[in-house]
């Protein structure tokens, strides 16, 4: 049994899993004044040799820049980002076309790393094997083999979407749990700079829509655009040389040959196989007053919404906002972040799924380009009435379960609105002419 070896002036938190989430609520919960313990199965990559893994690079919207902000990391971390105005549509045939996210004035930022809150100490190399609900202990092991007992008051499980912690809410009665892969996959590809310069325009979310096959990039400090492919497993599979490769761009995404480079593509396609996508649907999120899960170990959800780690770190902050309104009793605030988080984290697992849809097909089509006009014209004219479902999840702190309920109202209503406004403006003009007479008739 280790002792966390510090003053026990507060309770020992322990998060599990110093990812994206982790790292952010141990900033939250050390500013609390508790002691903090991350415990992270990997090396700590600051001294790491061989970095290995993925590098996705993020879309930080508004959820998640109000929680870093929080704990006086916002600017550290947007200042690192490159904002992006709109989505880049690329057609078949090379042609590009801009769609707006909204209001002017909005962005998405797409930070490259997540730095940690230094109020806190890291455990790296710390895998959980297993956990006790009733007593909060915890067992480790170590990169040498070697077990470690650690005991907590509170253990915030962290651990992605495979979560290790999770495995032991599997085990009790009345917990509901879901999780679907999607038929797709997804691979990641660098497209360098070209003369220095970033190879297309970085402000944009590029997209290119195919049907069945999307692809999209998104720029990086350093000049190059991560550009990932979603498709299908199978047609990945069928893909197996360099030249039938060359020969699938050729067909689907011809203008980024030249800009990835073929000789790039033919390697770096079977650099790694294509990568699962799983969405992960769960509740209660908290076993009594001991254990509470967030982020990607409590809503793994599709990529198609730009939202996971925005949902994530939005955990963060509505349960810190809990903690403020219970007086941090575990007892109150873990049942209260069940009740609260749940219904929103649902909602936003199923509009990325919905998105991943659209974003695959809808895109391309007039009625769907049609549609969003309308919204952002009602939006203009009505602001506070009319309001777009992605405006809602990606500007705003709109609870999720409450923008798909508004999106929903206002789809079924917006026929009546469109008249509405008509008729209001026909009056205002009928009223002025007749008044104007009437002056003229003085
Ligand atoms: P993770 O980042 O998975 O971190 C979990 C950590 O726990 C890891 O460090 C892991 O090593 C550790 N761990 C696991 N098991 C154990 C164990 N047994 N013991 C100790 N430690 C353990 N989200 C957005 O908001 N915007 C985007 O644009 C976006 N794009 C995405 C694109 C793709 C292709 C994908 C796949 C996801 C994307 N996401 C995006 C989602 C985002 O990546 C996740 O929601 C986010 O990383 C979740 O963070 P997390 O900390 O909960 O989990």
């Amino acid at each position: 049994d280790k002792s966390t070896g510090r003053p026990t002036k507060k309770k020992v938190v322990a998060v599990v899993g110093g990812g994206l989430v982790g790292a952010l609520n141990a900033c939250f919960f050390a500013k609390r004044g508790f002691n903090v313990e991350v415990f992270e199965s990997r090396e700590d990559i600051r001294q790491a040799k061989v970095v290995k893994g993925r590098s996705i690079n993020l879309a930080l919207s508004h959820r998640g820049r109000q929680a870093l902000k929080h704990v006086g990391l916002e600017e550290k971390i947007v200042s690192q980002g490159i904002p992006m105005h709109a989505r880049m549509i690329h057609s078949p045939s090379g042609k590009q076309s801009p769609i707006p996210y909204g209001k002017k004035g909005q962005v998405i930022f797409a930070p490259s790393e997540a730095e940690t809150y230094p109020n806190t100490k890291l455990n790296f190399e710390h895998k959980l094997h297993d956990w006790t609900a009733e007593t909060g202990l915890m067992t480790f092991v170590r990169s040498d083999g070697s077990k470690e007992q650690i005991k907590a008051d509170l253990i915030v499980g962290c651990d992605g979407a495979f979560s290790a912690i999770r495995k032991q809410f599997l085990r009790r009665s009345r917990f509901n749990y879901s999780q679907t892969y999607i038929p797709h996959g997804y691979m990641e590809l660098t497209m360098p700079p070209i003369n220095g310069q970033f190879a297309m325009k970085p402000n944009y979310l590029h997209i290119w829509p195919r049907n069945t096959f999307m692809m999209i990039a998104l720029p990086n400090l350093d000049k190059t655009f991560t550009c990932t492919l979603f498709m299908p497993f199978e047609e990945f599979e069928k893909i197996t040389t360099g030249d039938e490769v060359i020969e699938f761009f050729q067909k689907y995404f011809p203008d980024t040959i030249p800009l990835i480079g073929s000789d790039a593509l033919r390697r770096d396609y079977f650099r790694l196989p294509a990568q699962a996508m799983v969405s992960v649907k769960c509740s209660p999120y908290h076993i009594n007053d001991k254990c509470v899960l967030m982020g990607d170990a409590a809503h793994a959800v599709v990529p198609f919404y730009g939202q996971g780690m925005n949902a994530g770190f939005e955990d963060c902050i509505v349960f810190d906002e809990i903690m403020e309104q219970f007086n941090e009793d575990f007892s109150s605030v873990l049942p209260e972040y069940t009740r609260v988080r749940v219904p929103d984290d649902h909602a936003i697992a199923d509009l990325a799924m919905y998105n991943y849809i659209e974003m695959r097909a809808h895109v391309n089509s007039k009625w769907f380009l049609f549609r969003k006009h309308v919204d952002n014209i009602l939006h203009f004219i009505m602001p506070r009435t009319i309001i777009p479902l992605y405006t809602m999840v990606t500007f705003t702190r709109t609870r999720y379960h409450e923008a798909v309920e508004r999106w929903h109202w206002q789809d079924k209503n917006d026929i009546f609105l469109i008249f509405h406004t008509w008729l209001q403006a026909w009056l205002f003009t009928a009223l002025w002419g007749c008044l104007g007479k009437g002056h003229n008739d003085l």
